[in-house]
C-alpha cells in the first residue's frame, strides 16, 4: 500500500498535483531545480527536499511531471540508484513515446506507467486531469488509488508507452478541430454572420465539436472559454505546438502520414514563431483572421 510519495518537478502542473496528494492524506517529499517552485510547493504542504534522490528516498511512490523526454530520462536514471524493487514509478509529463518507452526499461523491478494528463493547470488545482495509461496490469492498478485525488478520469490504453500515444493523438486531433472551428468563425464572420447564431448552429449541428462547444475561439457564447478573457490564460499555444511537434515525429517513426497535423503543427508554428507562445491555443484564430496579409512566416 502507498503511504509516501515522491514528487519530482513542481511547476505549474506539479505543484498543485502534488498539493491534492497531501490533501489526501498521503506523506509528499518533492524535489524541483526552481526555487520558486520549491516554495509554491511547501506552501501546499510538500516537503521540499534538495535532489532526486533525497526526495525518493524510502518512498513508496515517485511520479515525474518534467518538461520534456531528456529531463525524465535523467531523472529516472537517478532513481534506478534509490528506489526499492516493486516501487511504483508514474511519468505523467508530456513526451515521445519512444522516450516513455525507454523511461519504462530504466526501472525493471518497479511498477512503471506513462500517465500525461490533459485538463490543464485549472485540472490539476481542482484534481479533475484525465490520465491517459500505459503499461502492465499490476502497474496500471497500483497507479490507480494514488492518481484517483488527482483525477477526474482514469484511462488505461495499453502497454508501455500507450498513455503517450493516445494523447498524442487526442491533441494532434484538438490541433486540428481548433483551427477549423477558428476558420468557420471567420468564413461567417466575412459572410456577415452573428458570431452567437454560427455558434448556435455549429454547436448543434454537424460541425459540433469540443473546440466549438466548451472552448469556443470568439467571446461570448461559451463563458468558461479562454477567449473572453483576452485568450489569457488558458493552454499556452507554445505547449500546442510542442504536442503537434511530438504527434509528427511519431507519425514520422511509425511511417504514417497526418496531413492536417502537418498543417496544424506549421500554423502554430508560425503563430508562436509570431510571438504568441503564451498566448491560449484558441487564439489562432486572431492570425487565421489576417492570414491572406501575413501568409505563411
Ligand atoms: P513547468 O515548466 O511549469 O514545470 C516543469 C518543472 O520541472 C519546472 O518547475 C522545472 O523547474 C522542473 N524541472 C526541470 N528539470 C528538473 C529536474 N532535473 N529535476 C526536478 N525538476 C525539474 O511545466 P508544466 O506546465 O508543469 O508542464 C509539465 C508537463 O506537463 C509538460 O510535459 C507539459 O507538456 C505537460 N502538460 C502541461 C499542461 C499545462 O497546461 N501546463 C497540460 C497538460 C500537460
Amino acid at each position: 500500500m502507498v503511504r509516501s510519495i515522491a514528487f519530482i518537478g513542481l511547476g505549474n502542473m506539479g505543484a498543485p498535483m502534488a498539493g491534492n496528494l497531501v490533501k489526501a492524506g498521503y506523506e509528499v517529499t518533492g524535489f524541483d531545480v526552481t526555487p520558486t517552485a520549491r516554495n509554491n510547493a511547501a506552501d501546499r504542504g510538500v516537503r521540499v527536499m534538495d535532489s532526486v534522490a533525497a526526495a525518493a528516498d524510502g518512498a513508496d511512490a515517485v511520479i515525474s511531471m518534467l518538461p520534456n523526454s531528456a529531463l525524465v530520462l535523467e531523472v529516472w536514471a537517478q532513481l534506478a540508484g534509490v528506489v526499492r524493487q516493486g516501487t511504483l514509478a508514474i511519468d505523467s509529463s508530456t513526451i515521445d513515446v519512444e522516450g516513455a518507452r525507454a523511461a519504462h526499461k530504466l526501472l525493471p523491478g518497479c511498477l512503471t506507467v506513462d500517465a500525461p494528463v490533459s485538463g490543464g493547470t485549472s485540472g490539476a488545482e481542482a484534481g479533475t486531469l484525465s490520465f491517459m495509461l500505459g503499461g502492465d496490469t499490476p502497474a496500471i492498478e497500483a497507479a490507480r488509488p494514488v492518481l484517483e485525488p488527482m483525477a477526474g478520469r482514469i484511462i488505461p490504453c495499453g502497454a508501455a508507452g500507450a498513455g503517450q500515444a493516445a494523447k498524442l493523438c487526442n491533441n494532434m486531433l484538438l490541433g486540428i478541430s481548433m483551427i477549423g472551428a477558428a476558420e468557420a468563425f471567420v468564413l461567417g464572420e466575412k459572410l456577415g454572420l452573428e458570431h452567437q447564431a454560427i455558434f448556435d448552429v455549429l454547436s448543434t449541428s454537424s460541425g459540433q465539436c469540443w473546440s466549438v462547444t466548451t472552448y469556443c475561439p470568439v467571446p461570448g457564447p461559451v463563458l468558461a472559454s479562454p477567449s473572453n478573457r483576452d485568450y489569457m490564460p488558458g493552454f499556452a499555444s507554445a505547449l500546442m505546438l510542442k504536442d503537434l511537434r511530438l504527434a509528427s515525429q511519431a507519425a514520422d517513426d511509425c511511417n504514417v502520414t497526418t496531413p492536417l497535423g502537418a498543417e496544424a503543427r506549421q500554423l502554430y508554428e508560425d503563430f508562436v514563431n509570431n510571438g504568441n507562445g503564451a498566448r491560449d491555443f484558441s487564439a489562432i484564430i486572431e492570425f487565421l483572421r489576417h492570414y491572406h496579409a501575413v501568409g505563411r512566416g
